[in-house]
């Protein structure tokens, strides 16, 4: 019997939000944009998903655009505000640990015209306010640094870099893909002007996704079309899909306050148990309140991670080196050779993930395989 030990590649859809959608592939089958009662009927269920989103996140609805997904947020956010901002400026600032979404993007928008600064980062996978400072300038249009890291956990300090991009007149876009749903998000509070968030990070549909903009910021539209989203992406919403992200949205609500001191106990228990118990073993990233709840990123001397997770797989627990999206490639992670990890160490991380049908009893066996599986393989090496 397998383990899933990777919530942060993606969760399962939550047993509930497939109920609330399943009417939406059958009888709800209207298009929203049609004016009799089929179509009042699902766009009053998109207008309830759109609720449920700004809830969630202390937006307003109407500040709601539903997307494809993270990846589709993401480069809307960083095409759509950086054109409509263009005449002001061709300056971009992002960080070294966002996501390929971004980085991948704001690569493309060098190609044109943009001028693209990356951050650095420190050993814990931080951004500096100093450094955030020294970047802006003025003809900086947008600044682009995610929430909470996919690898390491790390929950990036928004509220100062927020306002440190506003007193130079920056728009601030932030991936939250791996913190909404999860960590408590106020787009007001912060001051963020837009925010990427994605279904099947949160227990929702795969293939869905949000991006918030703040009321009066100029972006440009991403599909031209119908009038769908406020004219900004237009097509027949994705209804079922959007159901679900809308019903995931207020489980997440409901569950984060008790899942998170849940996922924060068996990840502190967890990380101390394997450090003190596993020779050489170090954690990635912050410890405590810095990191995301389910995270747990540790490197062990001397072990590959791809011998390791060969291993585990065996044993039937399902964990990650680096992100899925680079999982395959040979190359470090450039999260951890970011925060100054060797090319041998950045090699030698596992991470596990923790979701809300992580049992401790799980974790329990999970850390005797990994016990052993670490010892094999270093008595291998020395032969
Ligand atoms: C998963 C992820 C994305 C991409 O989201 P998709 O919905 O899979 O396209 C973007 N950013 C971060 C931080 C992620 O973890």
């Amino acid at each position: 019997m397998a383990v899933y030990l990777d919530y942060a590649a993606t969760t399962p859809t939550d047993p509930k939000v497939v109920q609330a959608m399943l009417p939406y592939f059958t009888e709800g089958f209207g298009n929203p944009s049609s004016v009799y009662s089929f179509g009042r009927e699902t766009k009053q269920a998109v207008l309830k998903a759109r609720e449920e989103v700004a809830l969630l996140l202390g937006a307003a609805p109407e500040e709601i655009f539903f997307t494809s997904g993270g990846s589709e947020s993401d480069n809307w956010a960083l095409c759509g505000l950086s054109a409509a901002n263009a005449e002001k400026g061709r300056h971009i600032v992002t960080s070294a640990v966002e996501h390929h979404a971004v980085l991948n993007t704001a690569e493309y928008l060098r190609t044109q015209g943009f001028e693209v600064t990356v951050l650095p980062v420190d050993g814990k996978g931080l951004v500096r306010s100093s450094d955030l400072r020294k970047a802006l300038r003025d003809d900086t249009v947008l600044v682009s640094i995610m929430a909470a890291n996919n690898e390491v956990g790390t929950i990036q300090p928004l509220k100062e870099l927020v306002e440190i991009a506003h007193e130079r007149g920056a728009v601030f876009h932030t991936d939250a893909v791996q913190a909404a749903g999860h960590i408590p998000l106020n787009v007001n509070e912060l001051g963020i002007d837009a925010l990427s968030l994605s279904g099947h990070k949160l227990y929702g549909p795969k293939g869905t996704g949000v991006l918030y903009v703040r009321k009066g910021t100029l972006i440009v539209p991403l599909v031209y079309g119908g009038g769908q989203e406020r004219g900004l992406r237009g097509g027949t919403e994705n209804v079922p899909g959007i159901v679900g992200l809308g019903a995931a949205a207020s489980m997440a609500r409901e569950e984060m306050e008790g899942e998170m001191k849940r996922q924060n106990k068996l990840r502190d228990k967890f990380i101390s148990a394997a450090v003190s118990s596993i020779e050489d073993c170090h954690l990635n990233g912050a410890a405590g309140e810095g990191r995301l709840p389910g995270n747990i990123n540790l490197r062990f001397d001397g072990v590959s991670s791809d011998s390791l997770l060969i291993r585990l797989d065996i044993e039937g627990y399902a964990v990650s080196a680096g992100s899925a999206c680079s999982a395959g490639a040979v190359e470090p992670s450039h999260v951890l050779s970011a925060m100054g990890l060797s090319d041998t160490e950045a090699k030698s991380a596992v991470r596990v993930t923790l979701g809300r049908y992580t049992k401790e009893d799980e974790l329990h066996d999970y850390l005797s395989i990994l016990q052993k599986s670490v010892r094999e393989i270093r008595l291998a090496s020395i032969g």
